[in-house]
């Protein structure tokens, strides 16, 4: 395959952009590819390359690229103007169909991405319960904000994870590993009064993809409510992707608050915070915690949402989770042909491969992975034609656009990465 223009705008954009990109990940060696168009299951680059897509924008494109119903949808909204700054009737249809989807959910705040929507919820969470110290877990990524760019090193008051996070704004946010009730339990009760909240992604995807262990969630439920400390579902990845409801419905459990972004606009950038009437009402103006945005409830978002999630009915949940179940059984056959004993790891449509044979079910065990092995199998699946995120520590996913036949070659190319690893 050839990159020659990827290299030559690669070239260009460090000059002008750090480190050639807009987000960290998206730079990966010796130069990343530069999109020209995406559409369905493929995303193309500006030297006439295709790729199969499992990155997916990191999550949002469940519809597959430029889906023609919301195209047509955003077109009509264009028309109508891009930002208002005084409501208008379609965030009442979006808060609905949130709210009707979602069983936490009674109320929404929109807002513009994940990282707002979680800092945001955390914020409610402080100012509802009156306290301050926060429960994360190891390897959990909520956004780009000061209070969860914590270093891991369990059961300690956070340490700063990049240069100009303070430490006093991340010494109330306390980390633990992932599946481990008793490293919770402990920490509450060292920190009795003071825990506002757990904030947790009940599908980790920001290593990888680890599930939740049976009753973890159901545990996590039982002693929050005990405690007078709120439940923060992270579901950004999971929300309208797991199903109609998100992780809190295929888990059964219901959380206090949840946060949304990446597929709630129907591929335009967005966030809500839902919840519980009690808890989003103490939002400014009808409360008097604040949370602002200029393009909250932006209209081409908010139109777009509506018209992405009207296509997520239970007959696309039902083919998109066979599609992953394809998928990993594909690539547990390869494994088994090769005899390799690696980890395969996913729910519905998120799966992901750690080469290590260790189970993987927290951010520990996540890191036993071979994570320079796993580059070299990007590269190689890269060069046989299909895109996955250039990380161990991210999520392949599906949308609705893969086909059998995307599959069939996606597990070729794997079968070869497997075998040059
Ligand atoms: C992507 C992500 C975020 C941040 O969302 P942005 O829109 O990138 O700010 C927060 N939480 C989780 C679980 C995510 O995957």
């Amino acid at each position: 395959m050839n990159f020659d223009k990827s290299k030559e705008l690669y070239e260009d954009s460090v000059n002008y952009l750090p480190g050639g990109v807009d987000s960290p990940i998206r730079a990966f060696k010796p130069y990343p590819f530069f999109v020209e168009k995406a559409k369905g299951s493929k995303i193309f680059d500006v030297d006439g390359n295709e790729f199969i897509d499992y990155c997916l924008g990191y999550g949002p494109i469940i519809y597959g690229h430029a889906n023609e119903s919301i195209v047509e949808e955003s077109r009509k909204q264009l028309e109508l103007g891009t930002a208002y700054g005084v409501p208008s009737e379609k965030e009442i249809i979006l808060a609905k169909e949130v709210i009707d989807r979602v069983p936490c959910a009674e109320m929404v705040r929109f807002c513009n991405s994940g990282t707002e929507a979680t800092m945001s919820a955390i914020r409610l969470a402080r100012g509802v319960t009156g306290k301050n110290k926060i429960i994360k877990f190891e390897g959990a990524y909520h956004g780009a904000h000061d209070a969860v760019l914590v270093k891991s090193g369990s059961g300690m008051a956070g340490k700063p994870d990049s240069p100009g996070v303070p430490e006093d704004a991340t010494k109330n946010t306390i980390l633990v590993p992932f599946n481990d009730e008793e490293a919770v339990t402990k920490i509450i009760n060292d920190n009795k009064d003071d825990v506002a909240c757990i904030i947790i992604e009940p599908i980790m995807g920001n290593i990888g993809c680890v599930p939740p262990r049976d009753g973890y969630l159901k545990f996590l439920r039982e002693i929050t409510a005990e405690n007078n400390i709120l439940l923060i579902f992270d579901e950004v990845i999971t929300g309208f992707r797991l199903s109609k409801g998100g992780a809190q419905q295929h888990y059964h459990v219901t959380p206090d608050l949840v946060t949304f972004g990446k597929i709630l606009g129907g591929g335009f950038p967005i966030g809500a915070i839902a919840g519980k009437r009690e808890y989003i009402e103490q939002f400014a103006p009808s409360g008097s915690i604040y949370q602002a945005g200029t393009f909250s409830g932006n209209p081409v978002s908010i139109n777009g949402g509506i018209a992405g999630l009207k296509l997520l009915t239970d007959k696309f949940y039902n083919d998109l989770h066979d599609k992953g179940e394809y998928l990993r059984n594909g690539m547990s056959d390869i494994l088994t042909d090769l005899k390799l004993d690696f980890q395969i790891n996913g729910v519905e449509s998120m799966t992901q491969v750690y080469f290590t044979d260790n189970e993987v079910y927290d951010y520990d065990t996540a890191k036993l992975s071979d994570s320079k092995g796993f580059l070299k199998y990007f590269h190689t699946l890269l060069d046989n034609g299909v895109f996955i995120a250039p990380s161990q520590f991210e999520c392949c996913f599906l949308s609705g656009q893969h086909s059998t036949e995307d599959l069939d070659k996606t597990l070729e190319a794997m079968e070869i990465a497997f075998k040059e690893l």
